[in-house]
């Protein structure tokens, strides 16, 4: 061989357990560990379909949606945002990205390079749109589609969806909301508020690995795919033939599109299965309940959450504002180094303001907003942490 085998992987793989507890990924249950950690079964055998179908229901049920173009892509969250833009824009379209943090950022940047023309408007840091400031900037743009995020993970800011779909449209505009950082932590109705396409991760309250991004499309929005002038330009965002291996448009041949993981489509049912069995009401309110233990808990430090009105702040991702005289990277290195916990920094708008704290899943209980309090209490009053 012109190459030898590289020395590091003569190494045994040391694999840490760490408490997830920043925007995500979260922890993983152990039943969904034990699901995602079998042998592989082919993608095309009569088990693995039946593992689809069940998780269509489920997303169905996560979502509160009738639509039949529901499914999950092989993909992390960003996987879901392509399948957005490549779907529904063709080029030389107009939407319109609401941006709240980064995430609208990112989403401009995607909708242009599938050829869209992205008009932005955005929100100062820490809040959210109003219904009349939407439905201003949609008379004024007349987009094909708005674009906001539910939950702003690097912001923490929760928007509120009702009354978007009506404005939307009454404008002939469709609605995408991206739920990757919010979905099942805060009540979410895909039918009911008129959403035409919604996407989420598998990693965050869903609670098992990243690598399968939930995805649904209203009948609406089904529509625009089949009826575009141009093919999707990405062929493994392709939903009208993703949507048949899915089993979605009610066809007897499910058509090979790609290889999708068994193990994360295991994995992805049980997830739901946990979801389901609890009932989403219950596990809504258990985040919003961590929450508001978490804001008590802070306030006691004198903490301050970035988002000042509790009805805007995001129940899965909390974001605290440091104090002046604290090093915030200093805390995430403590309870990283004496916890194997994980907090994190601010992103994007909120880099080196914020700590961000997530309450998601697996780990929303009552015991891990004890920890991260108690971790956070530790690291305040370490000298090292001080900023002199
Ligand atoms: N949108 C939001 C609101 C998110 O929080 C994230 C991930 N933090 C993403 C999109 C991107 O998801 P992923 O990292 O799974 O691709």
């Amino acid at each position: 061989m012109d190459i030898l085998p590289p020395e590091s992987l003569k190494n045994e793989i040391i694999i840490p357990n760490k408490i997830l507890m920043g925007p995500g990924p979260s922890n993983c249950s152990p039943r969904v560990l034990h699901a995602v950690g079998h042998q592989v079964v082919g993608h095309m055998h009569p088990e693995v379909f039946q593992a689809m179908d069940e998780i269509k229901e489920g997303l169905r049920y996560v979502f509160q949606t009738k639509n039949d173009l529901t499914l999950a892509v092989s993909a992390s969250g960003h996987g879901g945002m392509e399948a957005v833009f490549s779907n529904l824009v063709e080029p030389g379209e107009k939407v319109l990205v609401a941006v709240s943090g980064i995430w609208g950022s990112r989403a401009a940047d995607m909708a242009r390079r599938y050829g869209a023309v992205a008009k932005e408007i955005s929100t100062e840091v820490g809040n959210d749109f109003s219904l009349a400031q939407l439905e201003n900037a949609i008379q004024n743009e007349s987009p094909k589609l708005l674009f906001i995020v539910q939950g702003d993970s690097s912001t923490g800011v929760y928007q509120s969806l009702e009354g978007v779909g009506d404005i939307c449209h009454r404008y002939n505009c469709l609605l995408a909301v991206d739920t990757v950082a919010s979905l099942g932590g805060v009540a979410f109705f895909a039918d009911r508020w008129k959403v035409d396409v919604v996407y989420s991760g598998s990693q965050k309250v869903i609670g098992c690995p990243p690598g399968l991004a939930p995805i649904s499309f209203s009948p609406k929005a089904q529509k625009v795919i089949q009826e575009r002038k141009t093919p999707v330009p990405v062929f493994y965002w392709d939903m009208k033939i993703l949507g048949q291996q899915w089993n979605c448009f009610g066809g007897s041949v499910r058509p090979y599109h790609h290889t999708v993981s068994s193990n994360l489509i295991f994995g992805l049912r049980e997830g739901l299965a946990i979801i389901a069995e609890e009932g989403l009401e219950n596990v809504i309110r258990r985040h919003k309940e961590c929450a508001q233990r978490l804001y008590e808990g802070l306030n006691r430090l004198g903490l301050q959450p970035l988002v000042a009105e509790v009805y805007k702040r995001l129940p899965t991702v909390t974001t605290v504002v440091v104090p002046e005289n604290v090093n915030w990277r200093t805390v995430v290195g403590f309870a990283m180094k004496n916890y194997s916990l994980e907090i994190n920094g601010g992103l994007g708008p909120t880099e080196g303001k914020v700590l961000r704290i997530g309450l998601m899943g697996y780990n929303a209980t009552r015991q891990k907003v004890d920890l991260v309090l108690r971790v956070l209490q530790e690291a305040l009053e370490h000298p090292g942490t001080r900023v002199t």
